[in-house]
């Protein structure tokens, strides 16, 4: 009998108790990404070892949930956790092998501790690769069904923007992905994960999965309607029903057979009509999806002469194509190089990721003027790097404020009319925070551009007269016919009309 059977004392309180093993493998990997991923990545922003006496990691943006929050929120349900390791780090390009392999060893080392357990319960991403690995979130959960036996009930919470794949179904009990982008719902889809974990363990829930593929690719915000309206009807059928679903947006930079759209529903098994509700709520993603993934970026040229002719300031120009939080490197120049070539005054560009010019800038000092050598270092699609005259304005360790680094080096720049703000760990711009504390007041700005493609948002709006999302080249473009997929199932929605 499970942990929980033997525990069981009578009230409908303790029927519900079980003793849990946690974990978190959190990655999502850009296979155009030039950037490898290693664990090093890992430590820099969520990193747990699985030490029982080390306090739990609470770095976060808290907008997304992290895994000391995550673990938190099952102990206040009134469950035993054991907290096994956490791994979280930046988008790149996938794990290096060895340490992808070292990190599975260290989380099913800990799991082998930590049995008996009634229920393993991941935070995984759902788009993670490894080299050797297209599907490190399956391989995980069957070596982790490997350890525990077939009676051990495994949930996941996942990213939306994981692709779903056969093996994630097939060794695990019950998937739940966030519903919202921006994904400010974690905290509440941690709670259904919780609560009907808790019932498959009481036997109160036998859950099934049934998934329906789309094949579809794109970037969906599900604050546009019709999907906006869509994700409200889900939210009310769930209400007080054993039942959750998911639309899964998949990530079409991961490249694997396994990218595409899903719409996932975990119910019990008696249930009836599963299969059913699963291929409508297939139907009305894809139809809600289409509606809302209307191109709406623009060229560079056509973004410079959109920001110029607005009169008053300042226009922002979202580079969605090199934002660090996708993978991308954040060093690509190809804005930058347009807003110099065209001789564009009074405006901010940030932040390339350059840590040499960084430290050559910081080691130059503020005012000093000379040649240097921008960006367009990291690989193909982030363009040629920039040869100019630059004044050093001023030198930081300066990221203070919101899903900042404060080991981030940082210098701004000026190249002609263009205050450029470097820094040396990469990350996307959240907010005006680094351009404010490197004496860059964006709002005095005619252009500002920012690397990132919707994160940017809420910080930025309050002040901008106008948002323009660029589509720029990069390793996370949206101009699909422009990025080189080897393993895309065809056809393939929108780049094929019959998919
Ligand atoms: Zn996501």
């Amino acid at each position: 009998l499970p942990p929980c059977r033997q525990r069981k004392a009578g009230s409908q309180e303790e029927d519900l108790f079980m003793r849990v093993f946690s974990a978190m493998m959190d990655h999502e990997s850009n296979k155009f990404s030039p950037i490898p991923t290693t664990e090093e990545n890992f430590r820099e922003v969520d990193y747990f070892s699985g030490n029982q006496n080390e306090p739990l990691p609470d770095a976060g943006d808290g907008m997304i949930l992290n895994y000391g929050g995550f673990v938190r929120m099952i102990r206040a349900a009134g469950h035993e956790v054991y907290a096994g390791p956490a791994y979280g780090a930046q988008p790149s390009g996938p794990l290096v092998r060895a340490d992808y392999e070292r990190m599975r060893a260290h989380i099913l080392a800990h799991l082998r501790k930590a049995t008996p357990v009634d229920a393993v319960m991941l935070y995984l991403h759902g788009a993670q690769l490894a080299y050797g690995y297209d599907d490190c979130e399956g391989d995980l959960l069957g070596c982790i069904r490997e350890v525990v036996g077939p009676e051990v009930v495994i949930s996941a919470l996942l990213d939306l923007h994981g692709n779903l794949t056969d093996a994630m179904l097939q060794h695990s009990d019950i998937l739940i992905a966030c519903k919202e982008y921006p994904h400010t719902d974690y905290a509440m889809r941690t709670a259904d994960l919780i609560r009907l974990t808790a019932k498959a363990v009481a036997g109160e829930f036998k859950p099934i999965m049934k998934r329906q593929y789309i094949p579809m690719i794109g970037t969906f915000h599900t604050s546009e309607e019709p999907l906006r309206g869509l994700v409200d009807r889900v939210l009310e059928m769930e209400l007080g029903e054993d039942l959750s679903v998911s639309f899964m947006h998949g990530f079409q930079w991961s490249d694997t057979g396994n990218v595409g759209c899903n719409a996932l529903v975990v119910a019990d098994e008696r249930a009836t009509q599963v299969s059913a509700l699963a291929s409508e709520m297939a139907d009305a993603f894809e139809s809600a999806g289409k509606a809302v993934a209307a191109p709406f970026w623009v060229s560079i040229d056509e973004a410079i002469d959109a920001a110029r002719s607005v009169d008053r300031g300042p226009v922002i120009i979202a580079d969605i194509a090199d934002n660090a939080g996708g993978g991308a490197p954040g060093d690509s120049t190809f804005i930058l190089q347009a807003l110099i070539e065209r001789g564009v005054e009074n405006a901010a560009f940030g932040m390339i990721w350059d840590p040499i010019a960084v430290e050559i800038a910081t080691k130059a000092g503020a005012g000093a003027i000379f040649p240097m050598r921008i960006g367009g270092k990291i690989g193909k699609m982030s363009g040629m790097p920039i040869d100019a005259e630059v004044e050093v304005l001023s030198v930081k360790k300066c990221m203070t404020g919101f899903m900042t680094h404060p080991d981030d080096d940082c210098a701004a720049v000026r190249i002609g009319g263009v205050d450029v703000v470097l820094n040396s760990v990469r990350t996307q711009v959240f907010a005006p925070a680094p351009f404010e504390a490197l004496g860059i007041d964006v709002s005095s700005k005619k252009i500002v551009v920012v690397k990132s493609s919707q994160h940017f948002y809420a910080a930025f709006a309050p002040l901008a007269s106008r948002i323009i999302y660029c589509d720029s080249p990069g390793s996370l473009s949206s101009d699909y016919s422009m990025l080189p997929f080897e393993n895309l199932r065809r056809p393939m929605w929108p780049l094929d009309v019959d998919a």
